[in-house]
């Protein structure tokens, strides 16, 4: 059944790898937490159109509230740690998350689930492990962007759209990867649209 006010057509499900987030210019925070694990880390789930183009901050009248995900705080704060400063708990990424792009998929899950979802996503597919079973490793060193697409495709079936950033040193490297799902946050699918974003035909995987 389609709801009026869903004006989206999938997610976008990104994931950030945090020594990319850590070694630009800008730098990080670890969350109070703790350092997060040498693994990705869930960004968002990002309602968006087929033609590219994306609702945001939906409904402020339904804004992030801590109280709705308390069974989920200690997987949330292991697989969605926030890296900016200063030094936070992590609220306020989900928050920022919730308010953004969480309002504009309301109609299909409510906060808690909205949530819930994304962690069970995680869990689906396991990307460190699927580039690492390829030989590519968190080491510094640098890997084709071909054989990175290609080691996740191998292991999910998936095509996934890698974003790079620059190091300070103003290196390509491996940022975000980005899957797509179906506009119940159920199934992972085939990308209808990819995003844009330049990266070199070789780029870095920094350690963490
Ligand atoms: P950036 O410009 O750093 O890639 O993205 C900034 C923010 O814009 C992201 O954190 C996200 O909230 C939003 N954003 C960027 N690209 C997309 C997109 O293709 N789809 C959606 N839904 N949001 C996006
Ligand atoms: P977006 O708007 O792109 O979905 O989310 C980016 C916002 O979340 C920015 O305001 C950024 O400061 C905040 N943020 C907090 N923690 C993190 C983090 O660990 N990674 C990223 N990319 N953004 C974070
Ligand atoms: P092709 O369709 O031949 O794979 O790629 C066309 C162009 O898109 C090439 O310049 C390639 O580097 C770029 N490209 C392909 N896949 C990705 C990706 O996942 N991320 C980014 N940033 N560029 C990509």
């Amino acid at each position: 059944v389609f709801s009026a006010s869903q004006d989206f057509d999938f997610f976008y499900f990104v994931q950030q790898w945090p020594g990319s987030y850590c070694d630009t210019k800008q730098s990080c925070c670890y969350p109070i937490t703790g350092k997060p694990a040498s693994n990705f880390g869930i960004h968002g789930l990002w309602p968006n159109r087929n033609n590219g183009s994306y609702p945001s901050n939906c409904d402020s009248s339904n804004p992030f509230d801590a109280s709705k995900i308390s069974d989920l705080r200690s997987e949330m704060q292991s697989e969605w740690p926030t890296l900016s400063c200063p030094n936070n708990d992590g609220l306020t990424f989900w928050g920022h998350e919730w308010d953004k792009h969480g309002t504009c998929s309301e109609s299909v899950l409510n906060q808690h689930d909205y949530f819930a979802k994304t962690l069970s996503l995680k869990d689906q597919i396991n990307l460190l492990h699927a580039l690492e079973s390829a030989g590519i490793q968190p080491n510094g060193e640098k890997y084709s962007l071909s054989s990175i697409k290609s080691a996740i495709i191998g292991a999910s079936g998936l095509t996934p759209w890698i974003q790079c950033n620059n190091d300070s040193s103003g290196n390509s490297q491996l940022y975000q990867i980005y899957l797509c799902v179906d506009s119940s946050a159920s199934d992972f699918i085939e990308c209808p649209v990819f995003p844009y974003g330049h990266c070199d035909s070789s780029i870095e995987f920094p350690s963490f």
